[in-house]
């Protein structure tokens, strides 16, 4: 039985798209018949709410998990319109800097709250807070790989080291095989000729590592969350929905030709 690959979404950064791009990335990822489950490890609990699930109305919550007051079954949820299963989060979860504190194994109690379960699903999105803390160590820890959601802004590249250099710190120390999965441009506008600079750099720093799929920025992207749809449900042409789409479909070609060299 395959193992799913699991992802941190994780930018330092707020308002990059980390959030829309796990809701997004989940819901297209069912759309070609993979089987999903998206983590909620923000306290704000917007992947929670822009699946479509109340965060005021929580029996369970992924801080129930982390603490192990309950496991991963029972604190899930279906995604109705996303159609897939979500771990999710509300303030909760800002308890649980403190509450880990003298846990053993602190930074591995999500990759063990996952192990059970890897193997029932194709891919696991975690939507990292921006910040690095205990919650997105514990996401690092966990993950297989990790997607950089980021803006082409000018100051973009200056933080994007500062990320990358942590995530290969964190890696070495907690979690050796953890790489960086790709770069995803979000919010994108070819009339701005900065964009076209940084993203120029981004090819030369970065190669592969980019994404060939960019986001634009698109307004039903930003409407979708309220009604607690992905974009391609609320308006599944546009062109929010069709990025998302492909980008899907590169993470998946990009798994299966990785799956090829491994096993050739
Ligand atoms: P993060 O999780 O990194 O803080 P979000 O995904 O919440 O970022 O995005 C920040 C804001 O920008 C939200 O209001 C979201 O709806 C909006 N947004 C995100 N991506 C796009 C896009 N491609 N086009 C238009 N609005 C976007
Ligand atoms: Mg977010």
């Amino acid at each position: 039985m395959a193992m799913a690959k699991v992802f941190a979404i994780a930018n330092q950064k707020g308002g990059v798209g980390k959030t829309t791009t796990c809701v997004n990335l989940a819901a297209s990822l069912v759309a070609t018949k993979r089987r999903v489950l998206l983590i909620d490890l923000d306290p704000q609990g917007n992947a929670t709410m822009g699946s479509g699930v109340d965060k005021l109305a929580l029996e369970h919550s992924v801080y129930d998990v982390l603490t192990g007051e309950c496991d991963l079954a029972t604190a899930m949820q279906y995604s109705e319109h996303g159609g897939y299963q979500l771990l999710p989060a509300n303030r909760d979860l800002t308890a649980a800097e403190v509450a880990l504190l003298n846990v053993p194994n602190k930074e591995h109690r999500l990759r063990e709250a996952l192990a059970p379960i890897r193997e029932n699903y194709d891919y696991i999105l975690i939507d990292c807070p921006p910040s690095l803390s205990m919650l997105t160590i514990n996401a690092l820890a966990a993950s297989d790989g990790v997607i950089i959601p980021m803006q082409c802004e000018y100051y973009a590249l200056e933080g994007l080291s500062d990320l990358v250099n942590s995530i290969q710190r964190i890696g070495q120390l907690l979690n050796p095989s953890l790489r960086i999965e790709g770069l995803l441009r979000t919010m994108y506008d070819p009339r701005i000729s900065l964009t076209n600079e940084v993203s120029a750099q981004l090819k030369e720093h970065f190669g592969d590592q980019l994404y060939d799929a960019v986001i634009p920025r698109n307004v039903r992207l930003a409407e979708a969350p309220s009604y607690g749809m992905p974009a391609l449900v609320y308006d599944k042409q546009s062109r929010g929905a069709i990025a998302y789409l492909a980008l899907a479909g590169e993470l998946v070609r990009r798994q299966r030709a990785k799956a090829k060299t491994a096993t050739a």
